[in-house]
């Protein structure tokens, strides 16, 4: 079970989380949707602490982390059990395929290089990208690249993969690629964070969407109901504009 409890973040003056309270279940697979500007992107990085919030606790298993007094050992352990992946891939340009989805388990998990690299050509299989290992990124295409990103959260089998707009950045003849790989992810019941305008993806594969406005959750359910039968206004302006 993961629990968030009064998430809170600002920058400077400007309030960008407002004490967000969330519960995930092992193996859900929630889709976060919502205006430009509204905490989207904050919210999953104050959540492994790529952006430290101001206040709030996160649990992901036994492990609690208090914003307040969080050590740097308890947030190495909170990105442990986190997988990230980037809008722009944020890939190593100068490690190969293989080398950007090894590079946590040698030196995060601090694996023996060969079962490193083995672990890696077994991701690279199931991402579909074997015949591409020794590739550099700059080689790839985008939705190559964006494969080799997912591979890389994949890596350390953390409890929580987070996703933040994954296919915003792509051509859109990479789109599918990506989002056929993250439809096989969440079959296989990852516990997914995934933060998308793909409408009919979140529709297809989200057991909840949450619709965020101003740095607050401001309604979730199915998303048969977020989607065809929306109660707060705010949702209904959003996904009227959006469709
Ligand atoms: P988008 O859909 O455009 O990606 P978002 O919902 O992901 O938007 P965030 O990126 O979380 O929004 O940003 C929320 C607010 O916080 C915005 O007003 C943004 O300008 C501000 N913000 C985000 N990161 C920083 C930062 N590092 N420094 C200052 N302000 C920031
Ligand atoms: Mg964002």
């Amino acid at each position: 079970m993961i629990e968030i409890r009064g998430l809170t973040k600002r920058f400077g003056s400007l309030p960008v989380l407002s004490g967000i309270d969330l519960d995930i279940a092992p193996g859900e697979r929630i889709v976060v949707i919502g205006p430009s500007g509204t905490g989207k992107s904050t919210l999953l990085r104050c959540i492994n602490f790529l952006d430290r919030p101001d206040a709030g606790t996160i649990r992901i298993g036994d492990l609690q982390v208090d914003a307040a007094k969080a050590s740097r050992a308890e947030i190495l352990a909170l990105r442990r059990r986190t997988g990230f992946v980037f809008q722009t891939y944020a890939l190593f340009a100068n490690r190969t395929a293989q080398g950007n989805i090894a590079e946590a388990l040698l030196t995060v998990r601090r694996l023996p290089r060969a079962e490193a690299l083995a672990r890696a050509d077994a991701i690279l299989r199931d991402i579909g990208l074997s015949d591409k290992a020794d590739a550099y990124p700059a080689a790839l295409s985008g939705g190559q690249q964006q494969r080799v990103g997912i591979g890389r959260a994949l890596a350390l089998d953390a409890p929580l993969l987070l996703f933040d707009e994954p296919t915003s950045a792509l051509d859109p003849e990479w789109v599918g690629e990506v989002l056929d790989l993250m439809r096989r992810i969440a079959e296989a019941r990852q516990t997914m964070l995934i933060v998308t305008h793909e409408m009919q993806f979140a529709r297809e594969i989200a057991d909840r969407v949450l619709f965020m406005e101003g740095g607050r959750i401001v309604e979730q359910g199915p998303p048969s109901r977020i989607f065809d039968a929306p109660q707060d206004p705010r949702t209904r302006e959003f996904l009227r504009r959006v469709r």
